[in-house]
């Protein structure tokens, strides 16, 4: 356990860096959840709240333009802004769950670099008014290009992170899957090292990063984005301790220096994601598995209530349909889902009954 507490609410800078170190040393991890909107973010917290399990929330580039409305004429404003109203409203509301809450923005290859530099654009005017930044970490994933490219980039932004107490979560090594639209073409006996970050990679990271600021970094050992068929994911935790230990002995740090990240982790096995923990995974995230667990419950509930569908009075018995269609029922049904969906993954990681959050 622990021996520091923070106070409940979105926390950012040494605040984010006591509750990372917290779950490593902790023994668990975090799970980042993915919303797109009030009612996939009010269920996140929810969650976190009845597990007692601090919590990571994230927008993916299109779930911010979604947030922010999805017939806004500027998508890239969309983007941006959508991502500034999610961590308003994350900042207003997180301290009355009781919970501490990370807020971090989702892969952003080399295309998406502007979108990530307008944010921090709004960040740093949230900093002037506030003292705190709006997210505690972004995402830049340019795994897809050469390392030095990857690496300097992260630096670059970087640099402008830590002036404004942020971190940076970076990505090396290639992990497939159809959100990268890559992975199915690998073979298991082809020459699949990209599909592991080699741990000398991982010590290039950390000799350029570690002097400028806070960093995590999603590493490859076998994972895949989305939901593959059982047995095509190869977890290999191992090659996290490789990395650990490269950058361990080099510097002479103490255990475990790296933060890590599990991206793909759906449908993987639980023993794997317990070794993966005890190597310095600190956050795994976690989306098409809410997706579908807010989905599902919604589906039944159309199913079983086809007539408030399609009418407000039933044609044959007058029967008013109003508390069917009204648009809460089936939206709290799919909150529900995502809250107990959540409860499991906070089981899974270890993080339940173990947030620091103290008011
Ligand atoms: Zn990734």
């Amino acid at each position: 356990m622990s021996e520091r507490t923070l106070k409940p609410g979105v926390v950012t800078g040494a605040d984010y860096q006591v509750l990372v170190d917290a779950a490593k040393a902790g023994g668990y991890a975090l799970p980042a959840v993915n919303v797109v909107g009030t009612n996939s973010l009010n269920a996140v917290m929810e969650a976190a709240a009845k597990a007692k399990s601090d919590i990571i929330i994230q927008l993916s580039n299109s779930g911010a333009a979604f947030y922010a409305g999805a017939g806004m004429a500027d998508g890239f404003k969309a983007k941006v802004m959508g991502a500034v109203a999610a961590a308003r409203h994350a900042h207003l509301l997180a301290e009355y769950y009781g919970v501490c809450v990370v807020m971090h923005t989702d892969h952003a290859n080399r295309e998406l670099i502007p979108w990530v530099e307008a944010m921090l654009d709004e960040g740093e005017k949230y900093y002037e008014q506030t003292g705190k930044p709006l997210y505690s970490s972004h995402m830049l994933d340019l795994s897809a290009d050469p390392i030095d490219f990857n690496l300097s980039e992260c630096a670059r932004l970087l640099e402008r992170m830590a002036k404004i107490d942020m971190s940076i979560e970076i990505e090396l090594g290639v992990t497939g899957g159809e959100e990268d639209g890559i992975g199915s073409e690998f073979e298991e006996h082809a020459d699949n090292s990209r599909l592991y970050t080699q741990p000398q990679d991982v010590l290039q990271a950390y000799d350029l990063l570690n002097p400028i600021g806070h960093f995590s970094v999603a590493a490859s050992f076998g994972n895949v984005h989305g939901v593959y068929k059982p047995g095509n994911v190869k977890l290999r935790p191992e090659i996290l301790k490789n990395s650990q230990d490269l950058v361990q002995r080099t510097h002479g740090t103490g255990h475990n220096p790296l933060h890590l990240v599990f991206h793909g982790g759906s449908g993987s096995e639980k023993a794997k994601i317990t070794e993966a923990v005890g190597y310095g995974v600190f956050k795994m995230n976690i989306d098409t598995d809410t997706q579908f667990a807010f989905s599902k419950p919604v589906g039944e509930f159309v199913e079983a209530n086809p007539k408030a569908f399609k009418y407000q009075v039933d044609p044959e018995d007058g029967t008013p349909y109003k508390k069917f269609y009204d648009p809460r029922k089936y939206l709290r049904l799919g909150e529900q889902g995502i809250v107990s969906r959540l409860l499991e993954a906070c089981d899974d990681l270890g993080s339940k009954g173990q947030s620091i959050a103290r008011s």
